[in-house]
């Protein structure tokens, strides 16, 4: 099993940017990197079952049991609606749980989430609304010559809403400290 797969369209191969360091110069391609980071954080839980109708996906049992459950992760449990209400609790009690376009928070992290009054499968309600952070990593697209490679402060806060431990990035000297322990050791042990 996997927790993700990344398909790559090879038709756009030619208009990446596939360095580590920053052009000095525009490129007038799309940076890799941007684009697999924020892949990996649909991985790692930026992603709905919101659906078009303003309702979420429902898993349906066999029919002789007549059960049918309603499905949602936990990003989406985050979003409220201006009044302040869950809109996956409004949703429970057999409502809409939201209208396209309207604005939904992302808890209280200051994000609101990309909801755009026409339904855009695959990108709406599970990236953030630039409006909101115009940094973020997890905004549903991304221009030439822009590079968003890491997480910005509310998109951290999000992380942990979501129930993720954050740590801070170790710093390259760090990371090179433990290299050079980690070396020491096996040197010991021979
Ligand atoms: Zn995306």
């Amino acid at each position: 099993g996997y927790d993700i797969y990344i398909q790559c369209n090879t038709s756009h191969l030619n208009s990446l940017y596939y360095e580590a360091a920053l052009p000095a110069e525009h490129t007038g391609k799309y940076d890799f990197q941007s684009i697999l980071t924020h892949e990996v954080g649909h991985a790692a839980g930026f992603l709905s079952l919101a659906t078009q109708t303003g309702t979420f996906q429902v898993q349906s049992g066999n029919a002789s049991a007549a059960y049918s459950t309603m499905l949602y992760t936990r990003y989406d449990s985050l979003l409220t609606n201006q009044e302040g209400q869950s809109i996956v609790n409004k949703a429970g009690n057999g409502n809409t749980a939201f209208t396209l376009g309207e604005t939904l928070s992302l808890g209280d992290t200051g994000l609101t989430a990309y909801n755009p009054a026409t339904w855009q499968q695959g990108s709406s309600m599970a990236h953030i609304d630039s409006a909101s952070d115009p940094d973020a990593l997890m905004q549903y697209s991304i221009s030439p010559d822009t590079y968003h490679r890491t997480l910005t402060d509310g998109e951290m806060e999000l992380m942990r809403s979501m129930g993720w431990k954050m740590v801070p990035e170790p710093g390259t000297s760090t990371l090179s400290l433990l290299g050079l322990a980690v070396l020491a050791l096996r040197r010991r042990r021979c």
